[in-house]
């Protein structure tokens, strides 16, 4: 089993076969799949705990519904493994509370109906069979609180979302990595072969394969290597409603695409947010990046066109039972996480690059644990790092992104 702890001299590693910096969720799938390959691995987090930063701020949601290959092919292969985690884990009865209540992407706008039939029809060439075209009157029969305003939606049933927290130690658990907390990677080390290790806060801890999974400081992580990594973070909010008796409990995650505003219901009351398309890129992210005091009533605003119900929601609302918080998306120029070797310094390996990190993280965490044993080869990898300078990238257009 995988053991967290705050290391000592004693206790403090002083070699491994990889190490993974970053202790959310890509990151310890990453080391989970590294150690059940066969490679004594360390992860090291610098906060508190696993699971502490970005991947706690998300609203932990999962969907196939994807226009990128490569997207789509790591959603599905994670959502297959989040579905049979407590197997994956050899924990039986482990539960990551998944509910499949689907992901309903809405729109008011009449000129963006062959863009949702296009996308669905996408989905399917892609393989996800599962996801449908509605028109608005056929999404109000399934949704009756959808507005009259709404002309088509995109709707795909076994879409869901889970405990992110819960997925996260479970990883952890299933595993033999060591997973060191308050321990602080302060700069990647190279020699004439490549990385040769990580100097933390606590020591150095040599190794020949490390993984940079340190979310939004990715970046930062990669300039202690002198690589300016394409990355770019872009702090993203959202805010949970305690106690609403008006939000459906049997609701999909529910997006209004033409606001690129959603909802969806959480322990009796509902998380809500919106990726504003004009947020600002942060220089320096933050560890606690501010919440806009105005941003819960800025989003309801939002919702209420294609969902009426918000309205009387927003008329009743309490201030105790708003809970605003942020986090950050991280965006690459192809909006597509960078996974695998950096050709420059052999050894050193990227997983980053998310803005939907919760869901990929299963399948992208087995795909660097493959390319570091060779059971991939680095081409057979479309979301590897050269992607750019190789001229491979293959767009895609999938809604909720946040970029147009
Ligand atoms: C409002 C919001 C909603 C979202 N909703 C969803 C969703 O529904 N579904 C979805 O899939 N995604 C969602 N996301 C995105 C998702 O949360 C992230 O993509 C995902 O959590 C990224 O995980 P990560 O492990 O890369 O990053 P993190 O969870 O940020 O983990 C990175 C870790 O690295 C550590 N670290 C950094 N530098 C160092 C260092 N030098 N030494 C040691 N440790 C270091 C950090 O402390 C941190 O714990 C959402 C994000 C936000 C903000």
């Amino acid at each position: 089993m995988g053991q967290i702890f705050i290391p000592t001299a004693e206790t403090f590693p002083n070699t491994a076969d990889a190490v993974v910096i970053g202790g959310g969720i890509v990151g310890v799938a990453t080391a989970f799949w590294l150690s059940r390959a066969g490679l004594d691995t360390v992860l090291v987090e610098r906060r508190d705990g696993l699971s502490t930063l970005t991947t706690p701020e998300s609203i932990e949601s999962f969907r196939a519904q994807f226009t990128e290959p490569a997207m789509s092919e790591l959603a599905v292969a994670g959502i297959e493994m989040f579905e049979h985690l407590a197997d994956l884990i050899s924990m039986p009865g482990y539960d990551i509370g998944i509910k499949h209540q689907g992901y309903l992407f809405v729109t008011a706008d009449a000129d963006m109906v062959d863009d949702v039939r296009a996308a669905v029809e996408k989905h399917h060439a892609l393989g996800v069979t599962d996801s449908e075209f509605l028109t608005g009157d056929e999404a109000r029969a399934c949704f009756p609180y959808l507005s009259a305003s709404v002309v088509a939606a995109s709707f795909r049933q076994r879409d869901g979302w889970l405990s992110s927290h819960e997925a996260t130690q479970g990883f952890a658990k299933g595993c033999d990595a060591r997973f060191l907390v308050r321990t602080e990677a302060t700069r990647v080390l190279r020699d004439a072969h490549g990385v040769c290790g990580v100097e933390t806060d606590r020591g150095v801890i040599a190794a020949r394969v490390v993984v940079n999974a340190a979310g939004p400081f990715a970046g930062q992580v990669g300039r202690t290597l002198g690589l300016d990594l394409p990355l770019e973070a872009v702090r993203r909010q959202k805010v949970f409603l305690s106690q609403q008796p008006l939000v459906p409990q049997d609701a999909p995650l529910t997006i209004d695409l033409v606001r690129d505003a959603y909802w969806r219901p959480e322990t009796g009351g509902a998380y809500i947010a919106w990726v504003d398309p004009d947020e600002p890129v942060a220089e320096h992210p933050s560890e606690n990046p501010p919440t806009d005091p105005y941003f819960a009533a800025i989003v309801l605003e939002k919702l209420i066109e294609s969902t009426p119900f918000w309205e009387e929601v927003a008329m009743n609302l309490k201030k105790a039972d708003v809970h605003p918080s942020a986090g950050y998306y991280v965006y690459t120029p192809d909006d597509q996480p960078l996974i695998g070797p950096m050709e420059d310094v052999p050894g050193f390996y990227l997983n980053c690059g998310y803005w939907a990190g919760v869901m990929l993280a299963p399948a992208a965490g087995q795909r660097v644990a493959d390319l570091v044993t060779g059971a991939l080869k680095p081409e057979e990898n479309p979301l590897r790092p050269s992607r750019y300078e190789e001229g491979i990238v293959v767009e895609g257009n999938s809604f909720l992104r946040g970029r147009h």
